[in-house]
Formats: structure tokens, C-alpha cells, sequence
């Protein structure tokens, strides 16, 4: 059922089409998926999202925890809309380009923009919660593109210590939610005039509070996932008064159904997808502002032990550093080194780039991370092709025995896409899969 005032406040938004927006609402909610690059397609693809890259409707929702490549990182359960980000990016934002993705939790949009960038660009992905960071650093590791930082800051983190510096800042604001309405009855029970208040003033802090650090020229993306004219045009508004930032427009084919208001609106009645909102804005160019990176550490830099073996595990070695934190070797892009020594000096980095390998006595054992990369060099390991059965006992994290198979690592795959590592022993073989990620109901 939904909220009365709600259906009194959209009343006036929808006019003649009200009828039919409260039947779509009604309706059940679409399912999607945007592949990785790194996938070998399976077989549930169906109609293609229109507006962004390798992106598919699916028929029915299949309970895609069993599904082992969703586990492996070849695809994302993404609501159709928010896709929409891939169109914007291509339009608006060069591949070189240094992306924040300030709000980014659980990592749809990152995962997205991770892709768009590739080897080119650099992703910095934040979430202020804490209990929502980890999700959001297990989905960049399994997309596997090296390119990320995944950092815990506050949106004035940002501005005080990266002023003027990022080329485009994506804020998908936390919302009334009604555009998740169809998809998640909680977002009806929470809904209330009062939570709109609250989230208006809560999206304004944001937007001022990470302001300075979106560089003049630079590109501000402002999303959310609700209808809310107050949440959206109202903020847009301030944003383009307030702010000094001018609005961007797109050029968006009829059909599919997008409405254009002071930015865009997605809604269900027209679009097959969530609710979703959308303005771009280019932040006006100051000629004497200059780029400021403001940090009073120095960053201790450990050689990494074993630097040879680990080097060949990786595909295109020339592209990465390595840097060693306790047990751990990391690798991140060559080209954004001191960048990223920089955040890590003076923001709470949580994951960056990959996982390569981790110091066990003299010998250097892979890291899961490692098998989530684009980067691993396959043959360096022992391969093994498991079957669905097996895939989801490794996933759940079960002892698995490998008789006839090599001591040492051992990479399983499951239709040739690497899921993980076991520590074969004879007999009885370590999973090495991360235990904080393992698949509990079945
Ligand atoms: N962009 C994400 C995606 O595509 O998967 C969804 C982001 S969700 C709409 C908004 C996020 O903002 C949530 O993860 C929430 O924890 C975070 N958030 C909540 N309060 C915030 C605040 N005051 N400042 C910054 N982020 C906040």
C-alpha cells in the first residue's frame, strides 16, 4: 500500500498520468544485470538496456546467490535506471579522467564507472557507514579492475584535503527511496514528509560539504532514487544558484521513455526500470583556482619481499606498483602512484587496487583478490574446473579433497572463470576463499 500523502505529493507531479504511475507501481519490479568484460556469456541473457553497455533485462529473477559467477564477478544485479550513469560518463567524462564516487555503496555505480574508466582512469569509491564499506570493497575486488581506491571518509574529507582536484564527482545521495518502492516494501515503511526533510537537508551537506573538491570545469553527476521534486529539481536548483555550477544537458532518444524536467527522470510507468533521477553539471571554471593535495605525513614505503614471483602472477606487469603492508603485497596502477601514496596518507583507505600475494614464512601465497583480477596470469597456477556443486561447497567455504592434484595452490574455476584458490595438501585441501564472503543461506 502506498503512503497516502505520498500518492497527495506525486498527485500533483504525474497530472493526467497518475493512474497509470500507480498502476506501474504496483507492478513488479524489473530485473537486470550489466556483465563484466571479463565474462563468458551465460545463458540467461534477454533485451538489451538501451542506454548502457553490456546490459540485459532478464525474463524472471533467478536466485542468482547459487549462481557461482555472480560470486566470481562477472555480473551485476543492477536496477535498469542507474545504468543510465554509463550514457552521462560517455558523454561528459574522459577515460583519463579521476572519478569520486562519494555516496557508493554497495558499489552498482562504482562497479560501473570501474568498467567505463578501465586502465586509463582512476576510481576512488567512499562510503561513510561503516558497516556498509566492506560490501562495497568485496564487490570492487571481485569486478576486478585494479583501478579503485575504496575509502571511509566524510564527503569534507574530500574537500579539505583534495581541493579543487577531482575531474568528475558522482553524489547518488541517500533518499526518500521511492523509486525503490516496488522493490523493497521497508523503503514504504520509512517513508514519511518528515524523512523527505530530513533527506533534503542531509543531500545539501553533502553536495556543500564535498564541493571543493570537484575541480573548476570538473563534472558533478547528482542522482538519487526517489521522485521527490524537492529531493531532485529543488536540489538541482541549488546546486546551479548556490553552488555556481551550470546544468548539462543530454540528448536522450524519445523512446525510450525518459521524462526531462530540470535534469531527467526515470519513471515506471514509461521506463522499464526503477525510479531514478539524474543532473549533470559542470562546475564553473575559476582561472586562478588551483589543485591542492594537503597532507603532513610521509608515507612509509616497504620493499615488497619475493617482488619476481609475484610480478609473473600478474598479466601486464608493467602497469602496476607493488607496495607491502604487513603480510600483504598490493598492486595499484603505475600511473597514479603518487596519487594514490597521497590517499593513502590522508584518507582511511580500506582496499587498493589488488590483492597479489600474502607473506606465509619465505614463500608468497596468492591472494583472493589475485583471482578476482583481470590481471592474473592463469597459467602461472594449477587450474581446475569444478562443477556447480562443487563451486557453491567452495563457496560456502567446505574442505574440499583434491586427490590426484598437485600439492600447493591450486585455482578452481567454474566455466573457465577463475573462483578462487585451495591449498591442496594431499588428501584434503585449505580454502583459501574469504571467509567474511562466503554464502550462508542456500
Ligand atoms: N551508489 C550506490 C550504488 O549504486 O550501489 C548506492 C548509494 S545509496 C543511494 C546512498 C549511500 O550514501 C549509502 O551507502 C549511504 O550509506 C550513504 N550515506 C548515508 N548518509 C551519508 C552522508 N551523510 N554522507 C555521505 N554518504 C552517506
Amino acid at each position: 500500500m502506498l503512503p497516502l500523502d505520498f500518492i497527495d505529493s506525486i498527485e500533483r507531479q504525474m497530472g493526467d498520468e497518475l493512474d497509470l504511475f500507480c498502476r506501474a507501481m504496483q507492478a513488479p519490479a524489473t530485473t537486470s544485470v550489466r556483465l563484466n568484460d571479463k565474462l563468458v556469456i551465460p545463458d540467461f541473457i534477454g533485451k538489451k538496456v538501451p542506454w548502457c553497455d553490456n546490459a540485459y533485462y532478464l525474463d524472471n529473477r533467478p536466485k542468482f546467490t547459487l549462481d557461482p559467477l555472480l560470486h566470481a564477478g562477472c555480473y551485476y544485479v543492477q536496477d535498469a535506471s542507474s545504468m543510465f550513469i554509463d550514457y552521462i560518463l560517455k558523454k561528459y567524462v574522459s577515460k583519463q579522467s579521476v572519478v569520486l564516487d562519494l555516496c557508493a555503496a554497495p558499489g552498482g555505480k562504482s562497479t560501473l564507472i570501474s568498467q567505463y574508466l578501465g586502465n586509463d582512469g582512476l576510481l576512488v569509491s567512499n562510503e561513510v557507514v561503516r558497516q556498509r564499506v566492506f560490501i562495497l570493497s568485496e564487490n570492487i575486488q571481485k569486478w576486478g579492475n585494479g583501478n579503485t581506491v575504496v575509502t571511509h571518509n566524510k564527503p569534507s574529507d574530500f574537500s579539505e584535503r583534495c581541493t579543487n582536484f577531482f575531474d568528475c564527482i558522482l553524489v547518488d545521495a541517500p533518499c526518500s527511496g521511492e523509486g525503490m518502492f516496488r522493490k523493497d516494501a521497508k523503503a514504504i515503511d520509512e517513508w514519511s514528509e518528515k524523512n523527505v526533510e530530513l533527506c533534503i537537508s542531509r543531500q545539501r551537506s553533502i553536495l556543500m560539504d564535498s564541493w571543493d573538491a570537484l575541480r573548476p570545469g570538473g563534472i558533478l553527476i547528482y542522482s538519487t532514487c526517489t521522485f521527490n521534486t524537492h529531493e531532485n529539481e529543488d536540489n538541482a536548483n541549488f546546486i546551479k544558484n548556490t553552488l555556481h555550477a551550470d546544468i548539462l544537458p543530454l540528448d536522450i532518444p524519445k523512446e525510450w521513455g525518459i521524462t526531462e524536467t530540470i535534469g531527467y527522470h526515470f519513471y515506471p510507468h514509461k521506463v522499464k526500470g526503477e525510479g531514478f533521477y539524474v543532473c549533470v553539471f559542470r562546475k564553473k571554471d575559476a582561472p586562478f583556482a588551483t589543485k591542492k593535495l594537503k597532507s603532513d605525513k610521509l608515507k612509509r614505503t616497504v620493499a615488497t619481499e619475493c617482488e619476481d614471483t609475484l610480478r609473473s602472477w600478474i598479466l601486464q606487469p608493467e602497469l602496476w606498483t607493488l607496495r607491502q603492508e604487513d603480510r600483504f603485497s598490493i598492486a595499484y596502477p603505475i600511473k597514479f602512484k603518487e596519487l594514490i601514496d597521497y590517499f593513502s596518507t590522508c584518507l582511511t583507505c580500506i582496499s587498493t587496487g589488488f590483492g597479489v600475494g600474502e607473506m606465509r614464512g619465505k614463500i608468497p601465497a596468492p591472494q583472493h583478490s589475485l583471482s578476482m583480477s583481470k590481471q592474473i596470469r592463469k597459467e602461472e597456477f594449477v587450474n581446475i574446473e569444478i562443477d556447480k556443486e562443487t563451486a557453491l561447497k567452495y563457496l560456502r567455504c567446505e574442505a574440499l579433497p583434491f586427490e590426484n592434484q598437485p600439492i600447493g595452490y591450486l585455482l578452481l574455476t567454474y566455466m573457465s572463470q577463475p573462483l578462487g584458490f585451495v591449498k591442496n595438501i594431499g588428501g584434503h585441501s585449505n580454502n583459501m576463499y574469504p571467509k567474511e564472503w562466503r554464502i550462508r543461506n542456500l
